[in-house]
């Protein structure tokens, strides 16, 4: 098809020893470990889950410069582990779910925190605060042929080479079947999605010059940094 424009190129992810996985969409699940939601002022009793996007083109490699994002002065990181799904589906019931799965890394869900915090407090999106370029730093996905479905692994972030978070993602409140087929219910989900699962405990602010190392241990590790003032 001839379009009007060129169109855009396709966001993609690196898969480990593979050809690149394109991504379709890119779900997050909020406050997903207890410790988190406990340090951002809520109770972690099992509500169900709640979700958020942020485009697909937000995806940045492992390895990047970033620059500093516009509009900040509390950019903080939130280590995670990404699922990626292989096939799609509606009302996926929990014990399927796992089928639906290509395969696993870790990423970062990258906050204006500052943002975020005005959104909530007037009640509206957090799109300015979670779904802005270059906000999905992501690392190279292991295939279920490579590495299975994990369930207990430690998930950590270093800045600078100092701890942030060190967590496990055992401690996750919604485990990755559950995050399918609950979000199954509220979307067709379709292969080249992903879903960031949320975060441990440790979320702080970075700025211009830090460099941030993260890793699902066995899974997939990430380094990013961002680019010191001009
Ligand atoms: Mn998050």
């Amino acid at each position: 098809m001839a379009f009007a424009i060129t169109p855009p190129p396709q966001p993609w992810v690196p898969v480990q020893g593979g050809d690149p996985f394109p991504v379709r969409r890119i779900y997050c699940v909020g406050r997903n470990y207890a410790a988190h939601a406990r340090e951002m002022g809520h109770d972690p009793d099992r509500e169900p889950p709640f979700f958020f996007m942020k485009p697909a083109d937000a995806v940045a490699m492992d390895g990047s410069a970033l620059p500093y994002p516009p509009a900040t002065a509390d950019l903080h990181h939130e280590i995670e582990l990404v699922v990626a799904l292989s096939k799609g589906g509606a009302n996926i019931p929990e014990d399927q779910a796992l089928a639906h799965v290509f395969g696993y890394t870790v990423g970062l869900d990258m906050t204006r925190r500052d943002l975020q915090g005005e959104a909530k407090s007037k009640g509206r999106p957090w799109d300015t605060g979670k779904g802005f370029d270059q906000s999905a730093p992501i690392g190279a996905l292991r295939t279920v042929a490579q590495i299975g479905h994990p369930t207990d692994a430690r998930i950590r972030l270093t800045v600078n080479g100092e701890s942030r978070q060190d967590g496990n993602i055992n401690q996750m409140i919604w485990n990755v079947p559950e995050t399918i087929s609950y979000l199954s219910g509220l979307f067709q989900l379709q292969a080249g999605d992903l879903i960031f699962t949320g975060t441990p405990e440790g979320v702080a602010a970075v700025g211009p010059g830090d460099r941030l190392e993260g890793a699902v241990e066995g899974i997939a590790t990430l380094s990013v940094s961002y680019n010191p003032k001009s």
